[in-house]
């Protein structure tokens, strides 16, 4: 598999907006494809949220963010259910659940960015993964001890289950070419589809009382910093291929993802990391400017002067 990425970054952010000529149904039924579903690789659930690139992560990566300090980049994914059988109901959700409890991904956030993706001359607010760089349209983390494994086989993933990359929707929509050769190796693994997934990349909360107003706040995109950790923990506390929850690691995983959350209840910024305080700023940005975005390059005071991680550029 060879990819050209260069001033692209198509599979980093939600890019719907800028297909002016698809109607809306033509675009959703588009995005259904990227919107992976962990329980059997094929029909997939409609999730509460609105990403159509969410980047699902694996237990362990979500401990190594929250032990970073990074738990502002993280947030969950709840599906709505297929039918009775699985459902769930949660603020009048019927949400997939296994064995009666409520399963959910956990993901990188996308807040509102600057970017000029395609080649385009001017740039626009797009939901952009919080790793994204988006002066250089590269990912600050990639290669690093918090890569995600689901970035590092994309796009294989979808060549392997045959569904159309967004390489390949990229060059429908703008021409150029993207997926340069889809051969994928024979032993690509990391798909967690199925029971495999469950408790390893797919969670399953134990008390769906305790989410209640969480579901509902997933569902219309206002979940709190106080949603989020409950999640995070319950994915902290998980064990690959069971529904067991381990106390210890869940009240750690709530503590740590309380604990460096944006601002304590004085309003003092404690945050440990830079993601926080740079994800308030785009969205505050992004209130104030409306429709018009400013130049990318404002990245270097919102991310870089709090600490983001360099990207090397396309002609490093
Ligand atoms: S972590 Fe990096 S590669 Fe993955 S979606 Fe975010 S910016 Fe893209």
């Amino acid at each position: 598999m060879e990819v050209h990425c260069e001033g692209c970054a198509g599979c980093c952010m939600d890019w719907r907006s800028l297909l002016e000529d698809a109607t809306d149904a033509d675009v959703d039924a588009d995005a259904d494809h990227q919107r992976r579903t962990p329980f059997d690789g094929e029909s997939a659930r409609a999730p509460l949220d609105d990403d159509t690139n969410f980047v699902p992560l694996i237990r362990d990566e979500v401990r190594g963010f929250l032990e970073s300090g990074m738990a502002a980049a993280l947030t969950p994914r709840f599906w709505h259910a297929r039918d009775e059988r699985e459902s769930v109901t949660v603020d009048g959700h019927s949400v997939a659940a296994v064995a009666g409890r409520p399963v959910f991904f956990v993901g990188l956030r996308k807040p509102p960015k600057p970017v000029a993706p395609f080649g385009r001359e001017e740039s626009v607010w797009l939901p952009s993964c919080v790793f994204l760089d988006p002066e250089s349209l590269q990912c600050r983390i990639h290669g690093g001890e918090h890569f995600p494994d689901e970035c590092g086989a994309y796009p294989a993933h979808n060549l392997a289950l045959e569904h159309e990359t967004e390489c390949e929707r990229v060059e429908s929509a703008g021409g150029g070419t993207r997926l340069l050769e889809a051969e994928i190796d024979e032993d690509l693994d990391g798909l967690l589809l199925g029971s495999q997934a469950l408790g390893a990349k797919l969670f399953a909360h134990p008390r769906p009382d305790d989410l209640e107003g969480i579901v509902g706040r997933a569902a219309t995109g206002e979940l709190t910093a106080a949603d989020r950790a409950e999640c995070l923990a319950i994915a902290a506390g998980s064990s690959p291929g069971t529904l067991a929850i381990s106390e210890h690691h869940y009240e750690w995983g709530k503590a740590r993802a309380l604990e460096t959350t944006d601002t304590d209840s004085s309003g003092d910024d404690r945050a440990e990391s830079w993601v926080g305080p740079a994800i308030r700023e785009w969205y505050r940005r992004a209130g104030d400017e409306g429709e018009t975005a400013p130049s990318p390059a404002v990245a270097s005071a919102v991310e870089d002067d709090r600490g983001a991680p360099d990207t090397p550029g396309w002609d490093g």
